[in-house]
């Protein structure tokens, strides 16, 4: 093979698709900065729209995994969408989704507006960690409708967000941390409406070349019918942990688990390390419907639990979407208690918008190719 980064090798491919004659989707492969637009506006605005927005992104984005940072870029994207119709370009109402990140060994911040999705492969399990600003994503959040049943919705391409028509606009921002191991993939649409997240994750699993993995995931969307143009970006997590001065946090409660014995086993003392350590750790933890703010690790280490209550939220679990509820029973773990709070934020943002966000009825002709009308 040809030289590839060392770090964070990576592959990205977008395709027309079988029925349509344009290809709107844009994507942006400049590491540590990956991202994925599926433009909207029909007779060529679609792809002035995405690759605006992917332009933009790409001068104003940081080249570290700051989040927030991360968000301001999305913002200015979202004006030069706005500037660009008002020029004269593409036209007046088009509009583009926007999923980024920017990578930096097991940290990945995250900016995320409309239908486009970012999953982690994690132990050959797929997690979709953007939530879809969609009418259909709504109903299912208000369990009005199946995961199964979206997938044939007449309102399903439908998005409640979009690049290109408020100026107000803001972007979903968040950092995950990932294992050496783990997949990034960013999407279009006409992966998902294509394939459920299984069968990606089973092409994911089995092709572990990035290159042959994007290949794979856009010729089996064609081979299920190609409604929609397709886009797939996929990153390798490599270890290391950039420059972060902190020992990896692991996810999950199993992870803290066998973390928490290493360092036991390497330390040698039972009390004094681990206490620190714990004291300094934060989780979040469903309890009693509610999200609750805990210093230390959830669970219990030999008869002995660490953790020491910080804040109970006002915050019901059953308005947070399913994914985040399943993961707040068994303990979210972060980083400290500053981290916590910051994802206590964006946990409220999900259920209480900010005043200037648009409200949650579609704007008219935000309307993604729709991927199954003749
Ligand atoms: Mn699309």
């Amino acid at each position: 093979m040809s030289a590839r980064p060392r770090k964070n090798t990576h592959a990205g491919l977008t395709d027309v698709g079988r029925i349509r004659s344009h290809n709107e989707d844009a994507i942006l492969l400049e590491p540590p900065l990956y991202a994925v637009a599926d433009g909207l506006g029909g007779h060529e605005a679609g792809e002035v729209a995405s690759n605006t927005a992917i332009d933009a992104l790409a001068g104003a984005a940081p080249r570290r995994p700051d989040a927030k940072a991360l968000g301001r870029a999305v913002r200015a994207a979202n004006r030069a969408v706005i500037q660009a119709a008002h020029d004269g370009l593409g036209r007046e109402g088009m509009g583009t989704t926007l999923t980024a990140a920017v990578v930096e060994g097991g940290r990945i911040a995250v900016a995320h507006v409309g239908d486009s999705r970012a999953y982690l492969l994690h132990d050959g399990a797929l997690e979709r960690i953007t939530d879809d600003h969609s009418v259909v994503a709504d109903m299912i959040r208000q369990g009005t409708l199946t995961e199964e049943q979206s997938r044939t919705h007449p309102n399903r391409s439908v998005i409640t967000r979009a690049l290109g028509t408020d100026s107000n606009m803001y972007p979903d921002t968040f950092e995950v941390d990932a294992e050496p191991g783990d997949r990034l993939l960013l999407c279009s649409d006409g992966l998902t409406g294509m394939l459920p997240d299984d069968e990606i994750a089973e092409i994911l699993d089995t092709y572990r070349d990035p290159d042959v993995a994007v290949r794979m995931l856009v010729d089996r969307a064609n081979e299920a019918g190609g409604h929609d143009n397709v886009s797939v970006v996929v990153v390798d997590i490599e270890g290391g942990r950039g420059t972060l001065p902190t020992p990896h946090v692991p996810r999950g409660w199993v992870s803290v688990l066998v973390w928490t014995f290493a360092f036991l086993a390497v330390l040698g003392v039972a009390g004094w390390g681990t206490y620190r350590y714990a004291h300094e750790r934060a989780y979040l933890v469903d309890e009693e419907g509610v999200v609750v703010l805990y210093r230390g690790v959830p669970g219990e280490f030999a008869g002995y639990s660490l953790r020491w209550i910080e804040a109970e939220t006002t915050i019901p679990v059953s308005a947070l979407d399913i994914i985040t509820a399943q993961r707040l029973e068994a303990g979210v773990p972060v980083e400290n208690v500053d981290a916590a709070y910051d994802l206590i934020e964006q946990y409220r943002a999900r259920i209480e918008p900010p005043a200037e966000e648009p409200s949650p009825e579609p704007e008219p002709g935000a309307e993604t190719d729709d991927a199954g009308a003749p």
